[in-house]
């Protein structure tokens, strides 16, 4: 397994993957970890926890390093990674406790309540485009539930997952309740079948999501999936057009637009198009690449050559087939996995770009008429992970927000962002499930009923 640094093309290190014996063993000692965590009270572990947040803080500057070296994230964005992993680890060492504590039901019993207690080792398959806060936004709640867990990382990200495994060890949890396992994704099935693993999250595309899922449901195991999206955001007529630009091209471009919640369809009111669309193509050429270690630089390179070859395949398939490309397009010349901010319209049903997820920084425009072409060109996607909506009107944008958009969660004049606070996850081929927020940290426990007579 390699880790290639995407701004230079260097090979920072090579790692050899762990052998299904060696697998094994880690998994039992996980396992063998999870017979006394589980015993643990909860102050216990919220005190781990908190020495976790300080240790990402303490370390903060070296660990965004590492992750910009793997996947060539702008350091700013990455350090801003690091402190929103502390807040996670924050925000369930003070909450866990009263989310799973027992509740009491009334009924013809003497007694009776419900109890959220721990299931054991669970397996996470994380991808490498937020390689820290795609695994802390799982870890913190199920360590803080009781349970023990083993990580499958991207193969292209194993310095960032080594790394947590040490963060984990350093805040002075007791050894194996949390191990890296340096696999690749043919392992994985292997390792939902072994007894000692009791369920699954993995946050990936749709495909790795169908995969992990039947092998789930082949041995009958509980399974979270955080899949790809296509977020449409709809600006209504009555919108703000300039804030409505700035705040769209912002989440275009987050992370190279390596995020499954980052705007990736904007459908605009016929009425304001053409301005939308003026002061977006002007902001996205803003974006100045390079170097990601260089503060200046706002757009670093995406994560390997080959995503952003597929990704310019994608766009090159649907300018031949009728798109015109407004702004970006091509692949520029010198080192790096750079692709400029890109921006196509004419996108009609056929082309790669109005069905596929483009993940990098290319943006569809489509323009609408009606409410109801905006809601069916929104929708019309297999996927429903994040969705936006830009007006003056707060009734209606809350309105087309509930009842309207096929998405796990809907922005009214604001971009989506995940938040510990709030449930995140997704419906249609998005996935299934909720992270975060008290939602999150009950996916992965016995909700068991206690009644005494
Ligand atoms: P990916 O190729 O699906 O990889 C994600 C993880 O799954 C990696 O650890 C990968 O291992 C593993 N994997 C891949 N195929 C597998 C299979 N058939 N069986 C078991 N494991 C498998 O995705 P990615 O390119 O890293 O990440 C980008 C995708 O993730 C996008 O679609 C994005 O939208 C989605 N995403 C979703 C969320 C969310 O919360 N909904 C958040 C972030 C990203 P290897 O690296 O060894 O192949």
């Amino acid at each position: 397994m390699q880790s290639i640094n995407p701004f230079s093309g260097e090979t920072i290190q090579t790692y050899p993957e762990y052998t299904s014996e060696e697998v094994k063993n880690i998994i039992g000692e996980v396992d063998a970890a999870f017979q006394q965590w589980k015993l643990t009270g909860i102050e216990y572990r919220s005190m781990l926890m908190k020495n976790l947040q300080n240790q990402l803080i303490d370390h903060k500057a070296q660990l965004a390093s590492i992750m910009t070296a793997e996947m060539g994230k702008v350091l700013h964005e990455a350090m801003g990674e690091i402190e929103k992993c502390a807040f996670v680890c924050s925000y369930y060492a003070t909450y866990a406790g009263s989310f799973l504590k027992n509740e009491p039901v009334a009924t013809e019993s003497s007694e009776a309540y419900i109890t959220y207690q721990p299931i054991g080792t669970v397996l996470a398959v994380m991808p490498w485009n937020f390689p820290f806060w795609q695994v802390f936004r799982f870890l913190a709640p199920a360590l803080m539930a009781g349970n023990t867990a083993v990580l499958k990382h991207a193969s292209n990200v194993s310095g960032c997952a080594l790394a947590i495994e040490e963060m984990v060890r350093e805040a002075g949890f007791p050894e194996n309740v949390f191990r890296t396992l340096l696999i690749g994704s043919t392992s994985v099935k292997t390792v939902i079948e072994n007894p000692l693993i009791k369920a699954v999250t993995l946050t990936g595309s749709t495909p790795a999501g169908k995969s992990v899922a039947s092998a789930a449901g082949s041995v009958l195991k509980k399974s979270v999936l955080e899949l790809g999206g296509s977020d449409p955001y709809i600006v209504l007529e009555d919108a703000d057009v300039a804030a409505a630009a700035q705040l769209c091209v912002k989440s275009r471009l987050i992370n190279a637009g390596q995020s499954c919640i980052c705007a990736k369809r904007f459908v605009v009111a016929d009425p304001i198009y053409e301005q939308f669309k003026a002061e977006f193509v002007r902001l996205m050429g803003q974006a100045t690449f390079g170097d990601p270690l260089d503060g200046k630089t706002t757009f670093g390179p995406l994560a390997r050559v080959e995503l952003r070859d597929d990704l310019h395949q994608q766009v090159e398939e649907s300018r031949v087939m009728g798109a015109t490309v407004l702004l970006g397009g091509f692949i520029p010349e010198g080192k790096g996995a750079f692709y400029p901010p890109t921006v196509l319209e004419n996108v009609v049903p056929g082309m790669p770009a109005y069905h596929e997820e483009l993940f990098g920084p290319v943006a569809v425009l489509f323009r609408f008429t009606s409410e109801e072409e905006a809601i069916s060109i929104a929708n019309g996607t297999v996927f429903g992970l994040g969705a936006g909506v830009f007006t003056s009107d707060v009734a209606k944008g809350k309105m087309l927000a509930e009842k309207g958009l096929e998405a796990g969660c809907v922005f009214v004049n604001d971009y989506v962002k995940s938040d510990p606070r709030l449930p995140f996850g997704g419906i249609k081929e998005s996935g299934y499930g909720r992270e975060l927020s008290t939602v999150g940290i009950r996916e992965f426990v016995n909700i068991k009923t206690v009644v005494v007579k």
